[in-house]
């Protein structure tokens, strides 16, 4: 009798069978879970991208069933995938944009007439910056040629944007991609419903001499129109042979910092100009070059201005700070050298502790749920490989201790229990009271593991911890347990009378999960999408 029950149970399965009576598929690592539906698929790849592929997938490959995947969504209801790009994009929930503008080129070209016509009017909403623009160029490429109605769509792009916002993108992102205004605009044939307009793509197109007039020369004056005026101060910016003439331009025109020639990017002072107008996340992008060049200084008032601008929610909010942009930004600059070597710095303390701050601010509000979590990291071997929406560093591990304490700092009256996992319970020693990089430096060191992701479930029920909730941050290739993860939650709740609930949060942009579909106290939620902690309180506290 044992021993059949060994050989054949619905409530124990080994982790390389399937579940009996499940509709669970294959993993890549020789366990069985479910396939996840094209619709998470599809918000997997939004959010965590495929570049940096998995332990088990290599990227050409993860890209491909994305792809595919996407491709699918399109053929049941592509206004539906046109809907997702945007949601995701216009609120920052993604890291990267790139997956967005991939997805909306593939239903551009690859979507039936409706859907096609959707995609091309989202351009704008999706593509918000000149770089994006040039990038869904470059994929639509891809997967279409240049019809009528596409050309029509990158038109529409220049006459709907005003002229002083089009004045900015021009002199802010000149060319991207093998892709330059000049053309698109020779491509696109917009025409100008604006004399600016008129003006601008002119000097887009020919440079200033043609659009101002018969001058060779440059004004001496600044034009009235202060859409022209920002392409008179680029201009003008080339010629400058003072730091005092890049300053009056910054502060007189307000010229991004790409604008102004390389040269003068050496000067601490053209910076000082520049910081109260940097945009949030090129302000991220330079913390190492302003404290290289002595702007950020432990005691200066630059520092308390930094850090005062990148702890401010709001600005956060509006400027779309995606909180994986802060924690490359603060994995980085606390090292005090770059990845690529070259620049070093003396990494200022409260810039650090801003950062650490900005990162959990960059999420949504979270209400805390006041339920007793448990919150397990799955450390196993494959979540040390790869790149969370392709920074380098970030592997599904680092990400999921920093998610891991997005939660735990908003559960403030009642702690949730941190615990890690590989085919075996492992110590973490990470709390929300550690700063940031701390935390991601006490797992980044840990042993290597083969993967069970029934162990928190089994943990839990041999030392009577009372959970109404696991949240287990795993890539889903479990496959050395003797029990299915499910099984292993069944038998919790059986045995607790708990009717304990499982969040899987999805840290790879693979098929996997090990959330039963037909359980309703199951969710699979994808990792680093703004929204998430949001949306495990929410699940959690019904
Ligand atoms: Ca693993």
């Amino acid at each position: 009798m044992t021993k059949l029950r060994q050989l054949f149970s619905t409530r124990q399965t080994p982790q390389s069978q399937p579940m009996p009576g499940s509709s669970q598929v294959a993993n890549s690592a020789g366990g069985y879970a479910w396939a996840v539906d094209d619709w998470m698929q599809l918000d997997r790849f939004l959010v965590l991208g495929s570049e940096g592929g998995t332990y088990y997938i290599q990227p050409p490959k993860l890209t491909r069933e994305n792809a595919e995947a996407v491709r699918r969504c399109l053929q049941t209801d592509g206004r539906r995938v046109v809907a997702r790009v945007v949601e995701v994009s216009e609120n920052g929930r993604a890291p990267r944009n790139d997956p967005a503008l991939f997805v909306l080129a593939m239903a551009a070209g690859l979507g039936d007439e409706a859907t096609r016509q959707a995609a091309i009017a989202a351009l704008p909403r999706v593509a918000r910056t000149g770089t994006h623009l040039f990038h869904f160029m470059e994929f639509v490429e891809g997967f279409r040629g240049w019809g009528r109605a596409l050309r029509r769509g990158v038109a529409n792009w220049y006459t709907g944007m005003d002229a002083e916002r089009l004045a900015y993108q021009a002199v802010k992102y000149q060319q991207r991609d093998g892709w330059s205004h000049r053309d698109a605009l020779r491509l696109a044939h917009p025409q100008a419903p604006t004399a600016v307009h008129n003006q601008l793509f002119h000097w887009m197109t020919q440079g200033w001499e043609a659009g101002a007039g018969s001058q060779r020369n440059l004004p001496t004056a600044a034009p009235d129109d202060s859409a022209l005026q920002t392409i008179w101060a680029f201009e003008q910016a080339k010629q400058a042979t003072s730091v005092g003439d890049v300053q009056r331009l910054v502060e007189g025109y307000g010229l991004p910092w790409e604008a102004i020639p390389t040269q003068w990017l050496a000067e601490a002072d053209v910076w000082r100009t520049l910081l109260p107008h940097l945009p949030l996340n090129a302000l991220l992008r330079n913390l190492a070059r302003l404290t290289a060049n002595g702007v950020l200084t432990p005691l200066g008032a630059e520092t308390e201005l930094v850090a005062a601008r990148l702890t401010d929610a709001e600005q956060l909010r509006r400027a779309r700070v995606h909180p994986v942009a802060v924690l490359a930004a603060l994995l980085t600059y606390r090292h005090g050298r770059g990845v690529r070597g070259g620049l070093a710095w003396n990494p200022v303390t409260a810039v650090v502790d801003a950062l650490d701050q900005a990162f959990y601010r960059a999420f949504q509000n979270v209400e805390p749920t006041g339920k007793r979590l448990v919150l397990a990291l799955d450390v196993s071997g494959s979540m040390s490989m790869g790149m969370v929406a392709g920074v380098p560093g970030l592997t599904p591990r680092v990400a999921s201790a920093a998610m891991a304490l997005v939660t735990a700092t908003t559960e403030q009256q009642r702690q949730p229990t941190i615990i890690g996992f590989s085919h075996q319970m492992v110590r973490l020693n990470i709390s929300p009271r550690q700063r940031l990089d701390d935390a991601v430096e006490a797992v980044s060191g840990l042993p290597f593991g083969a993967t069970d992701v029934a162990q928190p479930m089994l943990w839990a029920l041999a030392n009577g911890v009372p959970a109404d909730a696991f949240v287990v941050y795993t890539d889903s290739e479990t496959w050395v347990g003797n029990i299915h993860p499910a099984q292993a939650l069944q038998t919790y709740r059986q045995q607790t009378g708990i009717p304990a609930k499982l969040v899987v949060v999805g840290m790879v942009a693979n098929r996997f999960s090990v959330a039963d579909p037909h359980d309703a106290g199951m969710l699979d939620v994808v990792g680093f999408d703004t929204a998430v902690p949001a949306l495990i309180a929410d699940f959690i506290r019904e």
